[in-house]
């Protein structure tokens, strides 16, 4: 069965530079695979730490792709031989799985068997709760403190004393950490309660099932009927997905009339979204909206320590500093540049020192310019606009397409060392004056037009992630 773990990494294998692979995905060994399982080992806790929040995702896509089934994945907690006292692989997960039987029946009945590290809760996709997104590991400043608030009103208030809340911000913030210290809690304090967390893009899967298998009763039960709590990340992949925002909007509305708890996330405020209908949207502004900002230096360096204590990382105030002073876009990347450091240490079997952190991540530090690139560009902007590439560098007129455009070409400007005739040329042969018009006019947007400014900013932090 392990043949369908290989063949998986093969694929990802041809997608990944050589070095990359045989540092973090060879020494990842797959024990075993039943039919919703699969046992891997890891070296040591940081190959394993760096393997799953960069590779794992990508091959369990894979995989579904392959199978059509969503593995659950548990790790074995035996030292390889070749690694004998390296420190305390248990600490990964330093809170211990909830027993068998302190579960609702509801709950345990769709855990995956012999997955006792995850809890399922609902979703036909069996969506994990990781047991580290809690609110006690949640670090708090004066960017993030209203949607702390407000994530906590919805775990602790029954009924809801805000419905829904909408939480928005760009990339690695924080926003599905505290849906899931929602649900947990939620867990802790009403056992009883039936959860449903679950993404834009699950939401519209499962959707697309149901009417496939003629089982949209059972849909609407699951997310009408039964649900007290409904969590749904990542909202804005509904944009432009009209049937899904149909039956999502109806969902809403039966489960806010009978005053149970919704919450949503989003990379942008309800008004950014375009694509999505003025009812739904308006929906979402009903309740409270909380935003998620990029942390300040002291909230950086404070969630360093926090990550570096609960992986038992030993990392002094200089180095926290050097690392949250040179990485400030997200979160996700500052953790990841302390689990490389954490990593590299340990298989050079050298303290991180600050001399060694410097040369660590130096590479990944000296940023963005030379790197962006106006292929980045042109699919970030037609990600987020919800347009083509190819209509980026067309002549199109319509607002919809020509107002990305020029995102895109002041983006580029920008964040390349593209003169204007190169501009001309990348944007489908323009001259080179169009291209100075298109970012005058953003320039001067982005002072008086704060949709824009946040557009921008959202972008950017995809760019730069
Ligand atoms: P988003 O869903 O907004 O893209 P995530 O919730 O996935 O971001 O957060 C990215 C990573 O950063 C996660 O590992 C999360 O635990 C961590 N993180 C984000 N915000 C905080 C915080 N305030 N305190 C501690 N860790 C955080
Ligand atoms: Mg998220």
């Amino acid at each position: 069965m392990t043949a369908l773990w290989d063949s998986a990494l093969r694929t990802i294998q041809e997608k990944i530079a050589e070095p990359n692979y045989e540092m973090w995905l060879r020494p990842i060994e797959c024990l075993d695979v039943n039919e919703s399982n699969i046992t891997l080992r890891a070296p040591n806790p940081y190959v394993r730490l760096w393997f799953e929040s960069n590779y794992l995702p990508v091959i369990l896509g894979e995989i579904h792709e392959q199978t059509g089934i969503n593995f659950d994945v548990s790790f074995s907690e035996d030292a390889s031989p070749e690694s004998p006292d390296l420190p305390k692989a248990e600490v990964v997960y330093p809170t211990a799985p909830p027993a068998a039987e302190a579960i609702p029946q509801s709950y345990a009945s769709q855990r995956a068997e012999g997955s006792d590290r995850v809890t399922s809760i609902g979703a036909a996709e069996r969506p994990h709760l990781n047991p580290k997104y809690t609110f006690d590991a949640f670090v708090s400043g004066p960017s993030n403190q209203l949607a702390r608030a407000a994530a906590e009103a919805a775990a602790n208030h029954y009924p809801p004393k805000y419905n829904p809340i909408f939480i928005c911000g760009g990339v690695g913030l924080g926003k599905t950490h505290l849906m899931h210290a929602v649900a947990t809690r939620v867990l802790e304090t009403r056992p009883d309660s039936h959860i449903v967390y679950i993404t834009g893009e699950q939401f519209m899967n499962a959707y697309v099932q149901a009417i496939r298998s003629n089982e949209m009763q059972q849909f609407r039960d699951k997310f009408r009927n039964k649900c007290d709590l409904l969590l749904v990340d990542d909202v804005q992949f509904l944009a432009g997905k009209g049937g899904t925002q149909d039956e999502f909007f109806h969902t809403f509305n039966a489960l806010h009339d009978s005053h149970r708890q919704i919450v949503v996330t989003a990379d942008r405020k309800p008004f950014e979204i375009a694509d999505i209908a003025d009812r739904l949207r308006s929906r979402f502004a009903w309740g409270l909206m909380a935003d998620v900002d990029t942390p300040e230096l002291e909230v950086r360096v404070a969630i360093l320590r926090k990550k570096a204590q609960s992986e038992g990382i030993t990392l002094t105030d200089d180095i926290a500093m050097y690392i949250a002073s040179n990485v400030h876009s997200n979160i996700r990347e500052l953790e990841g540049a302390l689990i490389r450091l954490a990593a590299f240490a340990s298989l050079s079997n050298t303290p991180i020192t600050l001399e060694f952190a410097e040369k660590t991540l130096a590479g990944s530090m000296a940023k963005p310019m030379g790197k962006v690139t106006i292929e980045g560009i042109l699919k970030a902007v037609a990600q987020y606009y919800n347009v083509k590439t190819v209509e980026l560098k067309s002549t199109k007129r319509h607002k919809s397409i020509a107002g990305p455009r020029a995102v895109a070409m002041y983006l580029a400007r920008t964040h390349t060392n593209m003169s204007y005739p190169d501009l001309g040329r990348a944007f489908g042969g323009k001259h080179h004056t169009t291209i100075m018009s298109a970012v005058e006019k953003i320039e001067k947007k982005l002072i008086a037009d704060l949709r824009i400014r946040s557009e921008v900013q959202s972008i950017e932090s995809t760019l730069f992630r």
